[in-house]
């Protein structure tokens, strides 16, 4: 049965590249009933960081992605990768090079200079016990064949063949007797029954040599499958100037995780021209087979568009709980005004972010400090009051705060006064939400409190 995974290396936050690797694994081992490893690869202790970790954990928890299982920590499987190391060794797989890194510069100089590949040039590789000198540091290097070549199918990418003649002995336990990087990937993703590799294609160059030490090690070789790379909208690498690039920072900007993982996942793979899938569609269609050769473009409008489809679209209450965040991240304390589905139900056309959605509405749950002062300035004009006055009465009158009822007051206000719709409704908007903007006044203010409204009108009256 299937077994995929997410491997990232925790120096940093989940970036929407990594996230799109991980929702590439994750849907293709549901899809086939199969099982997702979450694995920290952590071996750079210079570089990894508990805060990386934890940023990481909560990008995939906020998405929805959980791993099957414990989540690996390749720290903690130092022990496991020495056993190979030393098999490897016994088996005259791997050796050991005395070289020193003086040595090994000045190799690279001449090779350089020759305009020669740079690469070991097997000094130790051969060395006799008698030859092994006592007591001197040493790395391990795996014995790369030195013919032939690797060839494998990647899913996205097609043949793949490559000469053996092109690869150093891999360093694969270092002075200090830590392992390295490449071995890791490879005793994990054995031991831990791998049998597809989804990952980008920054890794591609990896992959060769990690095939030959399943080879030497007698393990099954998995099924790789490289993804192109993100670009920005301006068709370079996707970084930091174009935006966002964590994860978590798209929830900060309002965007639903539904909508992310929609979004991603259309990043590099397609079903005829559907864009809207549910994630019970992509657990039944996505296919590894299916995602573009070709690198992506980043395209904000779309995601924005998407967001606003899963707004809409959503169960109200469920879009609500993420709403929620981020009136909680303005400090705003919505426990006395309307429900938050409420708001969603009336605000999602309007916007395209759940930030967006929380800024405009906090006039329900806030007093402002004051009137937005272009919507006064145009609505607010003398003959203003009197129609405000006259709708606090109407309004004030009503047995039953709803929506029709107020509509009813309004439109009476208009017809004693003589006077045009707008001209009632807009300063009665402006007096009662602060601005110029919001849904239609018998909706908004049947949402509000009676008193409220009554206490706004009158003060933007004196
Ligand atoms: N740890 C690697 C990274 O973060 C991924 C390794 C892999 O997927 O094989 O780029």
């Amino acid at each position: 049965s299937v077994v995929t995974r997410f491997a990232p290396s925790p120096t940093g936050y989940l970036h929407v590249g990594g996230a799109r690797t991980a929702l590439y694994s994750w849907l293709y081992a549901k899809r086939n009933n199969g099982k997702f490893i979450l694995r920290i690869e952590d071996t750079d202790l210079e570089r990894s960081t508990p805060e990386a970790v934890q940023a990481i954990l909560d990008g995939m928890s906020w998405l929805g992605m959980e791993g099957d299982g414990e989540v690996f920590y390749q720290t903690k499987r130092f022990d496991t990768y020495k056993k190979y190391v030393q098999q490897l060794v016994d088996e005259d797989k791997a050796y050991k090079c005395y070289c020193s890194k003086e040595r090994l510069e000045s190799l690279r100089e001449e090779q350089e200079k020759n305009g020669e590949r740079t690469k070991y040039d097997g000094k130790c590789r051969d060395l006799n016990d008698a030859d092994q000198p006592a007591d001197a540091p040493f790395v391990i290097r795996f014995k790369n064949p030195a013919e032939g070549a690797v060839e494998f199918k990647d899913s996205i990418r097609g043949d793949m063949r490559i000469a053996n003649e092109e690869m150093d002995d891999l360093i694969i336990q270092r002075t200090d007797g830590t392992p390295t990087y490449n071995f890791c990937v490879v005793i994990d993703d054995w031991e831990m029954e791998m049998t597809h590799v989804i990952r980008g294609e920054d890794h591609l160059l990896n992959t060769p040599r990690q095939i030959n030490i399943f080879e030497a090690l007698g393990a099954p070789v998995p099924q790789y499958a490289h993804c192109s790379m993100i670009l920005g909208d301006d068709g370079k690498k996707l970084s930091k100037r174009h935006g966002a690039v964590s994860v978590m920072q798209y929830r900060d900007d309002g965007y639903l995780p539904q909508a992310v993982i929609n979004y991603l996942v259309r990043l590099g793979w397609s079903h005829g021209d559907q864009e809207i899938f549910s994630l019970e569609e992509l657990f039944e269609l996505f296919d590894i087979n299916d995602i573009n050769n070709s690198a992506s473009a980043f395209n904000t409008e779309k995601l924005n568009w998407m967001n606003q489809q899963y707004m809409k679209s959503l169960p109200a209450t469920e879009v609500a709980e993420h709403l929620s965040w981020h009136f909680n991240n303005m400090d705003i304390d919505v426990s006395k005004g309307p429900s938050l589905s409420a708001i969603v139900e009336i605000q999602a056309e309007r916007v395209k972010t759940l930030k967006e959605m929380a800024e405009i509405s906090t006039y329900f749950y806030k007093d402002f400090d004051a009137l937005d002062e272009k919507a006064a300035k145009k609505h607010l004009r003398p003959v203003a009051k009197e129609a405000l006055i006259l709708a606090k009465e109407k309004l004030n009158a009503l047995d039953n705060w709803q929506g029709s009822d107020i509509q009813a007051a309004i439109n009476a206000t208009a017809e004693e006064l003589e006077l045009g719709m707008g001209k009632v409704g807009m300063p009665l908007r402006v007096a009662v939400t602060g601005g110029g903007n919001s849904p239609s006044l018998d909706v908004t203010l049947e949402l509000m409190d009676k008193s409220k409204v009554i206490e706004r009108i009158a003060n933007a009256i004196t």
